[in-house]
């Protein structure tokens, strides 16, 4: 699958509800969501479907999201079903991890052995701040539990939030240091309608970088990255048994070698995240269509990729997209 660019497109971030239990400040709107019924999420068979078909078009790699993947039901079932999808080679899965002590050994049974974990705080009151009541408790034992089960890798994803989160730099590094997991910083993007129209809480990664540099030798793995990496940049810590690694999307974006494309919760494709323009699928695959007829609107999906977004052009932090991170699966 190549795209106006010749890129080729062979990864699919998936959301499988717009339902979560944490209402992280820049990523829920306060006022709340209006969620989407029963009938408007794709069915489990229906995401099948089309990402069956999107393998036999190239696609190797999906990403299972959310909102909290881990509150819909029947999920476990479906990631044994994805993992039988034959040619799809890579399936992970990004959660909260407030669940994730109940149903890591079933994620991993099911054949999903890659994992990331978001947490923005290592501290518990401010945790409870940023994600509005959530248990910092209950995420640890969530990421012990998946380090018992094997999991790997095991990934950190931390949005670095000024005056928020940047004192915690050092001690996220130190995490990098003590355990094998792989601890991630990744930029805030100007997404849907939580979180400051004026940049305020954000947090530059090359800050972050500098700021662990005077206090820790970094070791680019340049050359030694693994495919799982994506755009991260990683690096060993000296004399430490993890990696760390920075996502800068907005200071520089990384869109030429972008190869994603996103199916939202309730079945529209998307083929950037910060541009509001998507493809239904779910109006299509309720009318019974033919394989065909999806590829085709896969092809169209993908035809829609931008070269890059504009952050770079206009205010890098005016609102892009005008759709919820948690709706779109991020
Ligand atoms: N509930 C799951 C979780 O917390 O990982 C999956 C969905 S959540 C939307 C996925 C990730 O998107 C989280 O790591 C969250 O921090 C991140 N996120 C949400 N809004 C963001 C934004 N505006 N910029 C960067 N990352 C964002």
């Amino acid at each position: 699958m190549r795209d106006k660019f010749d890129r080729e497109i062979n990864y699919l971030r998936v959301s499988i509800t717009d339902r979560c239990n944490l209402h992280c400040n820049y990523c829920r709107p306060k006022e709340g969501l209006s969620l989407k019924g029963h009938d408007d999420i794709l069915r489990y068979e229906e995401i099948i479907k089309v990402v069956s078909i999107a393998v036999k078009m190239g696609l190797i790699k999906v990403r299972v999201t959310g909102g909290e993947p881990l509150l819909r039901r029947g999920f476990i079932d479906f990631l044994a079903e994805l993992n039988s999808i034959e040619g799809l080679q890579d399936i992970s899965l990004t959660t909260n991890g407030i669940l994730l002590e109940k149903f890591a050994e079933s994620i991993y049974r099911a054949g999903v052995h890659r994992i990331n974990i978001s947490l923005d705080s290592l501290d518990k009151v401010k945790y409870a701040r940023i994600t509005n009541g959530g248990n910092l408790d209950a995420v640890f034992r969530g990421i012990a539990k998946v380090h018992e089960v094997g999991f790997s890798p095991i990934k950190i994803n931390t949005v670095a939030l000024k005056d928020f989160n940047e004192d915690e730099v050092l001690s996220f590094a130190q995490l990098a240091v003590d355990k094998p997991f792989q601890v991630r910083f990744i930029e805030l993007m100007p997404v849907g309608q939580a979180g400051s129209d004026n940049g305020e809480d954000y947090l530059p990664v090359g800050q972050i970088i500098q700021k662990i540099n005077s206090y820790y030798e970094l070791e680019p793995l340049a050359g030694k990255k693994n495919k799982s990496d994506g755009p991260a940049k990683i690096f060993k810590i000296k004399g430490g048994c993890g990696e760390i690694g920075f996502i800068n999307p907005v200071s520089s974006h990384f869109c030429a070698t972008c190869n994603r494309l996103r199916l939202t919760a309730d079945g529209k494709l998307r083929a950037c995240l910060l541009k509001d323009e998507e493809i239904d699928l779910r109006k299509t695959l309720r009318e019974n269509c033919s394989d065909t007829e999806l590829e085709k609107l896969i092809r169209e999906a993908i035809l829609l990729k931008p070269k890059q977004h504009d952050l770079a052009c206009i205010d890098r932090h005016l609102k892009k997209c005008h759709r919820e991170m948690s709706s779109i699966g991020g």
